[in-house]
């Protein structure tokens, strides 16, 4: 196995405030792992810092993604090598619906429309979107359908690492067998494909199986473990047991 992503020694500032302080992790191809940690500790802005949006400054260390350095790299460019973030509050786009995005992207990516259209159509089916694909852009959409077509547009762009930030947080049952039914069948597709996932719950971890599970506070990796074992531990007792493995990471 190859490694696939390795993040050394990062920290990353909003405006003057450090967010991520040290932080390092490394992941090989074809793994999935989740990203546990309590509110404000700095997740977010992790997936944020990977995919290059511009609001998250890198301070000093590196991003290593496929053995090329793309910590200065625009967005654009890391989609176009194989990094792709699904966001947890996605912007709402009046006049733009979800098939036409979803059928640019495939177009962007040299699928012809008969192939866009097909693609659309499988993804739509699959995550049960059929009814919301001339809809503008989440526009007036619920908690799960936001979930469900943000997927969508995520894995539409065949991405090797998919970055997913609380799939499983606000969806009922229902949504939730979808979500995990679409990642895992994306992943198991092709095992070279990975994920980043976090999760405050775990529930993903039912459908999508991960080899790893770190635990993020205050900016930095604290704990690391076999996910069933660690999402268990800190259901039961909360970070506070993280606290004290700091340096594991
Ligand atoms: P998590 O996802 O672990 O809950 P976040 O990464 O969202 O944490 O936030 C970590 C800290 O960074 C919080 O204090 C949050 O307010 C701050 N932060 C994150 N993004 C921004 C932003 N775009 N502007 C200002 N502060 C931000
Ligand atoms: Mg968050």
């Amino acid at each position: 196995m190859k490694s696939l992503l390795q993040v050394e020694d990062l920290s990353v500032d909003v405006g003057d405030t450090r967010i991520i302080r040290g932080l390092n992790l490394s992941m090989d191809r074809g793994e999935t792992i989740l990203l546990l940690g309590p509110n404000g500790s700095g997740k977010s802005t992790f997936l944020h810092t990977l995919i290059g949006d511009p609001r998250y400054r890198v301070s000093s260390g590196r991003i290593l993604f496929d053995g090329v350095d793309i910590s200065s790299l625009p967005m654009v460019d890391r989609v176009k090598l194989g990094l792709s973030l699904s966001f947890q509050f996605p912007p709402k786009i009046r006049g733009v619906t979800l098939r036409f995005l979803a059928e640019k992207i495939l177009e962007k990516k040299g699928l012809t429309r008969g192939e866009a259209a097909r693609l659309v159509e499988k993804y739509s089916r699959i995550l049960k979107l059929d009814y919301l694909l001339d809809k503008d852009l989440y526009v007036g959409y619920s908690g799960g359908e936001i979930k469900r077509s943000e997927l969508m547009i995520t894995l539409l762009q065949a991405p090797k690492l998919l970055m997913l930030d609380e799939p499983d947080s606000g969806v009922d049952v229902e949504n939730l067998a979808l979500v995990g039914a679409a990642i895992s069948g994306y992943l198991s597709e092709d095992s070279g494909r990975s994920a980043i996932i976090i999760t405050h719950t775990g529930y993903i971890a039912r459908y999508v199986k991960a080899v790893k599970a770190y635990v993020m506070v205050n900016g930095r990796i604290v704990c690391r473990g076999d996910p069933d074992t660690l999402v268990s531990n800190i259901v039961e007792h909360g970070f506070e047991r993280c606290f004290e493995c700091e340096g594991m990471g």
